[in-house]
């Protein structure tokens, strides 16, 4: 079998497709959405993903402005700039970029965005509404993925779902929304024993790891559907090459890194019905859904 590779570039511009009339039609109105991103440091990633944000919102017509701090920043700075963002009528989501520098206590931060404008779903308010299945702000990264899944056509419910990987910004809010879809759902991390023995069981494997290329064809039931969330910087050429399957040389003089996912794409997609490909897979979905919350966010919840 040879999976199916599900394009989620694709997806994602049928999303923003969808949006751009409602901005036009929210801003007709005299309510322009608008993000504030607040990115705080000097991580090239992260500077990488804040630009990508940010030229999605000038693609859909979504006013943006971002506020940087220095890496040395206190939390009482973080706060500060979060506050203002809150008090901002014309700012209706808020995106605090993760990682914040070790000093900043970035639990805090995250409470003190306000609900209403938290588009990235990882206020406490906002999680409890996922857990009670009553969502008003999901994680971008998983609610990407169930549109994905429900765009291809890929059933959910009565169907076994493993999802390997426990964060608050993926695996678990992954694993809630595959429960409210009818999935009988797994949770696997680094403490599971037998990895590949549970993920053999999943019709649906979701791999949220950060480890390049470790769900390898014995990790999955030949048929099922395999989402890769990894993004990993691969910079040694010899692994680069074994994890791709191919040479990409060009790819690592051009950038000095080459980007991977955590399954080992090679051989999954021989085993495999479907596989999202890194890049292009989940990483364009995830911003797509921070637009439509945004968007949300400028409507006022209404889904
Ligand atoms: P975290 O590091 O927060 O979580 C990783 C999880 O994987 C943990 O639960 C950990 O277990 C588990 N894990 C680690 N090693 C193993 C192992 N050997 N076997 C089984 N489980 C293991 O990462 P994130 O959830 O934030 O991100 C995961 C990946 O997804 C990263 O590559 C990240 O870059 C990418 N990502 C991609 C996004 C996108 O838009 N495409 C968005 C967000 C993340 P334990 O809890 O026991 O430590």
């Amino acid at each position: 079998m040879t999976a199916a590779i599900l394009d989620g570039a694709a997806t994602a511009r049928a999303i923003k497709d969808e949006l751009k009339a409602e901005v036009a039609a929210l801003s007709a109105r005299g309510v322009r959405p608008g993000l504030g991103v607040l990115l705080v440091g000097d991580d090239p990633s992260s500077a990488v993903y804040v630009r990508s944000k940010t030229r999605a919102c000038e693609e859909l017509g979504i006013h943006h402005e971002t506020a940087t701090l220095p890496a040395s920043a206190a939390t009482i700075e973080v706060l500060a700039r979060v506050d203002g963002y809150n008090r901002r009528k014309d700012i209706h989501g808020i995106l605090v970029q993760l990682p914040l520098p070790p000093q900043v206590d970035t639990e805090r931060v995250l409470r003190i965005v306000d609900p209403a404008k938290d588009v990235d779903g990882f206020h406490p308010e906002n999680v409890g509404l996922l857990v009670q299945k009553r969502p008003r702000f999901v994680a971008c990264t998983p609610a990407g993925i169930m549109e994905l899944l429900r765009r291809e056509g890929i059933a959910v419910a009565g169907r076994r779902a493993v999802v390997v990987g426990r964060s608050d910004i993926v695996g678990k809010p992954m694993a809630l929304l595959l429960l409210h879809a009818d999935a009988t759902v797994t949770v696997c991390h680094s403490k599971t024993r037998e990895l590949a023995a549970v993920t053999r069981q999943a019709d649906l494997l979701v791999a949220a790891i950060g480890r390049p290329g470790l769900v390898r064809a014995e990790h999955v039931k030949p048929g099922a559907a395999v989402v890769d969330v990894g993004m990993n910087r691969v910079e040694d050429p010899g692994q680069a090459r074994e994890l791709a399957g191919e040479d990409r040389s060009d790819q690592l003089a051009r950038k000095g890194y080459v980007l991977m996912g955590d399954v080992h794409a090679p051989t999954v997609r021989e085993v495999a019905s479907a596989l999202t490909p890194v890049p292009g897979g989940v990483g364009p979905l995830t911003i797509a859904l921070l637009m439509k919350n945004t968007v949300k966010a400028a409507r006022g919840f209404s889904s």
